[in-house]
């Protein structure tokens, strides 16, 4: 079937559920037009802001949205707030479809007393520290103290355990892609090799059946030259006999904590370790507890807990036993989940879920809205995870389009009525190729430090280096 115009498309997030969403949309359709509104001039979202420098590998991903920014049906709008500085209702006007993409900005709070307190942050932001995004940036954690507890049993607390206790040549060098150095921001490289930590506690509600990490990157710390495991053997009693018949992702996992939990410390190569790392399980934060003076973090009470069948049966809450136990640390980093936003009040939203109501991507009640990635799901899943959903997604609309369910018949103007919004709010877009001169000058200033790149930090040192 030819279509009566060419159907003008546009997502809103350079992440990578954007990027999946626009692929599949150009590559099933040939004549859809497809723009991407970004809000940071430099895209790629969490590949590029989350995840943890020593995963390069990782982020390869990028050559791939790379050549979907290039086709010539696509283009990038990078230093765009949608909801800001243009509102999705102006979208819907200059587009036939919208697709929101833009991830989870937030995250999910401990609603603890003492949250507040200097040296309690969340994962979300110290991941952004580390990576270069902009809006934490001036987080400046303190190291100065030798123990940090992680509240969260996740793949995200996992990575900020290992960036904790990672050797510095270890943080230059990536693990497992030897001699390739990795693009840790200067300032946070520095911080780290002044570091005082030394432990790092992993803290969890629940029990080691109910880890959300998986085995790669469990793997990956017990690895870590320099750094100990420790995992107290009475936690795991009888769980070898439990996961028996567990999926065999799950059993493996169970497998190697108790192997690593029973290895005697003679055993282990690195007994020897200056640092160390551990799991607490079924341990609820209660309080982050102040220093004397009142300013900052000394530790966390924590409510032991005990775990009860919950509904659905395979769920187990962690309900308190009574009992507390107070541990003694400088640093909390709250690593219980990311959130996302609504964009603008009056666009469909489950607060509770944090997600925006769908049906394999179209929006309830909203005709010609769709959403993919962790805005659609929830903040949870790899990459692949986000792929396939975004993949689900654009083929709703691509079946909208051939059924008639999106109307065609008219053009629409797409970025030529959103640009002329644009430049009367005085909002200048970064294309793609802005961003590629971005790009070049930070793999440049990352060659001369041997690094893969030094990230540019400052939204307004970016937008000088193309000339904005
Ligand atoms: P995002 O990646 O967050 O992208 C959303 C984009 O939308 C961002 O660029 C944001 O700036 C933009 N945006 C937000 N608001 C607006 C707005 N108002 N207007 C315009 N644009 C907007 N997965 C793996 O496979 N391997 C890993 O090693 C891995 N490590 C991770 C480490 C961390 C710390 C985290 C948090 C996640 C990690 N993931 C990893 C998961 C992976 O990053 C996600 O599955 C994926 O990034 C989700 O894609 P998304 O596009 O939905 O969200």
């Amino acid at each position: 079937r030819r279509w009566l115009s060419a159907p003008r498309l546009c997502v809103v997030g350079g992440g990578p559920a954007g990027f999946y969403t626009a692929q599949h949309l150009l590559k099933h359709h040939d004549r859809a037009q497809v723009d991407i509104y970004e809000k940071l001039p430099v895209p790629f979202g969490l590949v590029r802001f989350g995840v943890a420098p020593d995963h390069p590998e990782v982020k390869n991903v990028i050559n791939t949205f790379t050549q979907t920014a290039r086709s010539e049906r696509c283009s990038y709008y990078g230093n765009v707030a949608v909801g800001k500085d243009v509102t999705v209702g102006e979208l819907q006007q200059a587009y036939h479809a919208v697709v929101l993409s833009y991830g989870a900005e937030d995250n999910r709070v401990l609603g603890i007393p003492g949250e507040n307190l200097a040296g309690v942050h969340s994962a979300r932001a110290f991941v952004g520290w580390y990576n270069g995004l902009p809006e934490n940036q001036h987080l400046k954690p303190d190291l100065s103290c030798e123990t940090a507890l992680v509240l969260g049993h996740g793949n995200v607390a996992l990575d900020v355990a290992r960036i904790l206790l990672s050797p510095l040549d270890l943080l230059r060098v990536s693990h497992r892609l030897m001699l390739q150095r990795t693009d840790i921001t200067a300032s946070s490289l520095a911080a780290l090799a002044c570091s005082k930590v030394k432990r790092v506690w992993l803290v969890g509600r629940r029990g080691p059946l109910q880890v959300a990490f998986t085995i790669k990157e469990l793997r990956e710390m017990i690895n870590l030259p320099g750094a100990r495991p420790v995992l107290d053997p009475a936690d795991f009693t009888g769980l070898g006999n439990a996961v028996k018949d567990a999926p065999r992702p799950r059993k493996r996992l169970t497998e190697l904590m108790i192997k690593t939990a029973l290895e005697k410390p003679a055993e282990k190569t690195e007994a020897a370790a200056a640092r160390e790392w551990g799991l607490r399980f079924q341990r609820s934060p209660q309080e982050v507890l102040p220093t004397a003076d009142g300013t900052r973090a000394r530790g966390v009470r924590m409510a032991l807990t005990r775990l009860e069948v919950g509904a659905p049966r395979e769920t187990f809450c962690a309900v308190p036993t009574g009992e507390v136990e107070e541990l003694e640390c400088g640093l909390v980093l709250s690593s219980i989940g990311y959130r996302s936003l609504p964009l603008e009040p009056a666009l469909p939203f489950d607060p509770q879920h944090g997600v925006i109501p769908n049906s394999s991507g179209r929006v309830l009640g909203a005709p010609g809205l769709y959403c993919s990635g962790w805005v659609k799901r929830g903040p949870t899943g790899v990459i692949i995870t986000t792929m396939n959903d975004s993949f689900d997604t654009a083929q709703s609309v691509l079946e909208d389009l051939q059924a008639g369910v999106l109307d065609v018949s008219a053009p629409r103007e797409g970025f030529g009525a959103v640009g002329s919004i644009l430049r009367s709010r005085g909002v200048r877009p970064v294309s793609f190729s802005d961003w590629e001169k971005i790009d070049a000058v930070e793999v440049a200033r990352g060659k001369a430090a041997g690094k893969p790149r030094e990230k540019i930090v400052d939204p307004e040192e970016m937008l000088q280096v193309i000339g904005h």
